[in-house]
């Protein structure tokens, strides 16, 4: 399947100078859709994983799939303020300013197997932050997962420690 036909790039979404890529298209398409989760499982069936983490808002949408199709859990790392249980919070850099996630503090216990998962891997800060978390609470990170990776902002740079499994990666805006 060619999925990068299937994701849509809008201009200026949701600020001036952003090429957004949604994945809507992708989702809404049976085939595609399928497509995903499978390609995920085939890459993660054999490595254990007994986690997947989705991130807050759009990781939440694959992930509890392929945690589903893996037999595991689920577990999501919200923005701040979301959450209700004892958690903890990463703050990370963006280009103005500063933001957070957060992870419940019991939802990950010493020797997971974690598989984090999110849509979109542009500058790596956010799936950075993210990964901190899970190691704070003593889970082994196997992979982190994206169907989309802007391989021109250079993420990897960022999560050069850990395998990353990407569907569709764009060299160039
Ligand atoms: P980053 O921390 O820079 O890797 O940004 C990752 C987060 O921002 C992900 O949760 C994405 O959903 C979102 N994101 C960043 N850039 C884009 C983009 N060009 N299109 C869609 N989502 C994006």
């Amino acid at each position: 399947m060619n999925l990068d036909e299937k994701i849509r790039t809008i201009p200026d979404f949701p600020k001036k100078g952003i090429m957004f890529k949604d994945i809507t298209t992708v989702l809404q398409d049976a085939e595609a859709l399928k497509f995903c989760i499978d390609s995920f499982y085939e890459y993660y069936k054999d490595k254990q994983i007994t986690k997947v983490i989705g991130i807050e808002s759009r990781g939440f949408i694959i992930a509890p799939a392929l945690a589903y199709r893996l037999g595991v859990g689920f577990v999501p790392i919200r923005k701040p303020g979301k959450l209700p249980a004892e958690k903890i919070r990463q703050e990370y850099q963006l280009e103005y300013g500063t933001d957070a996630i957060e992870i419940h503090t019991d939802s990950i216990r010493n020797g997971d197997r974690v598989l984090l998962h999110d849509d979109v891997l542009a500058t790596g800060g956010t799936m950075k932050a993210a990964c901190s978390l899970v190691e704070q609470l003593g889970g082994e990170i196997v992979g982190i997962s994206f169907l989309i990776e802007l391989a021109f902002l250079n993420p990897r740079m960022k999560l050069s420690n850990y395998d990353i499994h990407s569907l569709v990666s764009y060299a160039s805006e």
